[in-house]
């Protein structure tokens, strides 16, 4: 009994101990916060050489410096392409696009993507189950944003196209979730068909 009465004396200095603890405890938190801001603006940082490293290791036909990209391209062109930004669905140029055709880099015109590979989806970007080519593109781990992503890039000009995921539709099960606005798209015409269709074979 007499013990307990100790302690419950005893418990307000303790309280008083825990508040002092965590109004120093409060202190660190901010400076740790500071710290981590701080740390996470470096990653920012580090991570942006990376990238621009990577894409100078994967440029091996286009180069341009960040100067020329920004004045060759739109500046949306520039946001997705270069700084791996993404369009707002549904509205780009190609996600509800039905034309016959070739998709090309938007960045260094290189043939990536062709109507016969697209296929409708409700996600508000152009898709495709396939790669033309796919020697053309370059796929890696991207765990921006919290996620764990594949990130599909040109791999002549290393611009940042958009993301692979595993939904799609047979035979790859894959799909090719490519922002418009880093594709140009060369229509097929009657005549090309045709001379397609007359090229001797061998
Ligand atoms: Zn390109």
């Amino acid at each position: 009994m007499r013990m307990t009465s100790r302690l419950t004396g005893a418990l307000p200095a303790a309280v008083l101990l825990i508040s002092a603890a965590s109004a120093v405890s409060g202190c660190t938190q901010e400076k740790a916060n500071a710290a981590k801001v701080a740390a996470a603006q470096e990653t920012k940082t580090v991570t942006a050489k990376d990238t621009e490293q990577t894409r100078e290791q994967t440029a091996q036909a286009v180069q341009k410096s960040d100067a020329e990209w920004r004045r060759t391209l739109t500046p949306e062109q520039y946001q997705v392409l270069r700084q791996a930004g993404t369009e707002r669905p549904f509205t780009g140029a190609y996600w509800n696009h039905r034309e016959d055709g070739t998709y090309t880099c938007a960045g260094c015109g290189t043939a990536l993507f062709t109507s016969k590979e697209k296929y409708d989806t409700d996600c508000g970007w152009p898709s495709f189950y396939d790669a033309l080519d796919k020697s053309k593109i370059v796929e890696r781990e991207d765990r921006s944003h919290g996620m764990r992503r594949v990130e599909v890039l040109c791999r002549a000009c290393g611009g940042h196209l958009g993301h692979v995921f595993n939904d799609g539709p047979n035979p790859t099960g894959l799909r090719y979730c490519i922002n418009s606005v880093s594709l140009g798209f060369q229509k097929e015409t009657p005549k090309e068909q045709a001379a397609v269709a007359e090229k001797p074979k061998g």
